[in-house]
């Protein structure tokens, strides 16, 4: 019962209490602070080696990812992702679902190791030189940690027939681990060897209808940004190594931004430096000056027409039974690099910064200190804990307790700044007045309210969870 009414009530219903609906106590399950899994103080060790061994170039996501505990250097250019990191992961990936699925994406898996046939099929397996993670399995043949999955993709679509116009657009996407062997990994998961990438392959009969494939791909990678609430810019790219007739590039204007992009203040036009005429500065559509700005790529969208389809023998019927080479597009988004990019872009030197929506935690409730003046409101710490996760089931499982009651207050507030906890509440000596009165600040607003029981209670609903 519980089981049918959970989604009801987290997605559809997010403002109704849910009391009702989840009447077994709460106690004992609070999330208590010191129970979670969290490294830290290994910056030094850490920054120490990356200087020392591998000249990795550290970058400000970096440095507050190790030091908040959110990641482990594994070796050069790869890192272990702990809890938080993980919770947040986990949240863009459903972000992303839900746009993909919005305009008709089917998710699959597909394998890492990818036989190199496939790659000598299309002319990559030498093209991409050493990025390529190459090995030999025990029967002599060889193989590769897939990079991007072009070749893979068609020929599974290929070998399993023709696509028939009923399926069309066809839109098939993943969230996997990618492989790149990287000469300069660098700034933790914004360069990284391995990471999560989202990739979709879209097959469609006519160049116009992959065309309106592309735009709708387009709008939704857009709206993902947006949901973030990113500052990106949509700019005409190369195709490189991809190949193909159109491609765009979604970038985050950032200092440590490896893309030169030139940006049109009059009309909006923006574009890479390596797509247009040397030495063109004017804008080509109101020629205005264009002005240069340094960007990190958080997704990339390619119309490959043929290529593929032709080389893999990807063939689709139109609805008069009419079969074509198929016309395809492929767009990926770096998810994990998408994540590092935000914190890049949102956080100061000091404190972590989350898009809100996918932040690890939501709120993080601080009790007072133990033996301190204020120190019987500990209890109505606790009875605020059960109550807000009891009203407010969106937060269920979005709400950490730091129990560290051994510290102060300011300590703990500073601390969950540097976490970058949306919400941070404050059990302190207003708790004891009579009506008790909490401390609210929200990180991203940089805003602090003083609010009752109540208040508390209809501002926590208001927080978008997802
Ligand atoms: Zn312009």
């Amino acid at each position: 019962m519980v089981r049918l009414l959970r989604p009801c009530c987290r997605l559809l219903l997010p403002n109704l209490s849910c009391r009702s609906h989840h009447n077994d106590s709460a106690k004992g399950k609070r999330l208590l602070l010191s129970r979670l899994y969290q490294p830290r103080n290994i910056w030094e060790e850490q920054s120490s080696h990356l200087e020392s061994k591998s000249n990795e170039r550290t970058s400000k996501s970096h440095k507050l990812m190790i030091r908040a505990g959110l990641i482990q250097s594994s070796s050069p250019g790869c890192f272990h992702f702990l809890p938080y990191t993980v919770r947040s992961i986990e949240k863009l990936i459903r972000l992303i679902d839900k746009e993909m699925h919005g305009i008709g994406g089917q998710k699959v898996d597909l394998t890492s190791l990818h036989p190199a046939d496939l790659w000598r099929q299309s002319g990559r397996w030498d093209l991409m030189g050493k990025e390529l993670f190459r090995l030999v399995d025990r029967h002599n043949q060889d193989y590769c940690l897939g990079p991007t999955h072009e070749e893979v993709v068609t020929h599974l679509v290929s070998s399993g027939g023709s696509i028939y116009h009923k399926q069309l657009p066809l839109l098939l996407y993943q969230i996997t681990r990618k492989f790149r062997d990287e000469p300069r990994p660098c700034f933790g998961l914004i360069r990284s060897r391995e990471f999560y990438m989202k990739d979709m392959y879209t097959f469609d009969a006519t160049e116009e209808a992959a065309f309106q494939t592309y735009n709708e791909v387009c709008q939704a990678y857009s709206n993902i940004f947006s949901a973030l609430g990113l500052n990106f810019v949509k700019v005409q790219a190369d195709t490189g190594n991809i190949g193909g007739k159109i491609s765009h590039e979604f970038q985050l204007p950032a200092t440590i931004g490896e893309d030169r992009l030139l940006v049109c203040q009059g009309c909006g036009f923006s574009a890479n430096v390596e797509t247009l005429q040397p030495g063109e500065r004017d804008c080509p559509s109101c020629k205005e000056k264009l002005t240069e700005t340094k960007g990190i790529e958080i997704g990339h969208t390619f119309y490959l027409g043929t290529k593929y389809s032709h080389i893999f023998n990807a063939t689709c019927y139109d609805s008069q039974a009419k079969p074509f080479v198929a016309e395809m597009g492929c767009y990926g988004i770096g998810v994990s690099r998408l994540l590092a990019a935000s914190l890049e872009v949102l956080s100061t030197e000091d404190d972590i910064h989350w898009p809100g929506l996918i932040a690890p935690y939501q709120v993080c409730l601080i009790p007072p200190k133990k033996g301190s003046k204020e120190s019987e409101a500990a209890l109505v710490a606790e009875s605020l804990y059960d109550e807000i996760i009891h009203s407010v089931c969106g937060l269920r499982g979005e709400i950490v307790l730091d129990d560290r009651n051994n510290l102060t207050i300011g300590k703990r507030v500073k601390e969950a700044q540097m976490m970058g906890y949306p919400f941070v509440v404050v059990v302190g000596r207003k708790a004891l007045e009579n009506p008790p009165v909490f401390e609210v600040r929200s990180h991203n607003a940089g805003e602090v309210q003083f609010l009752s029981r109540e208040g508390l209670i209809d501002f926590l609903k208001t927080v978008q969870v997802i």
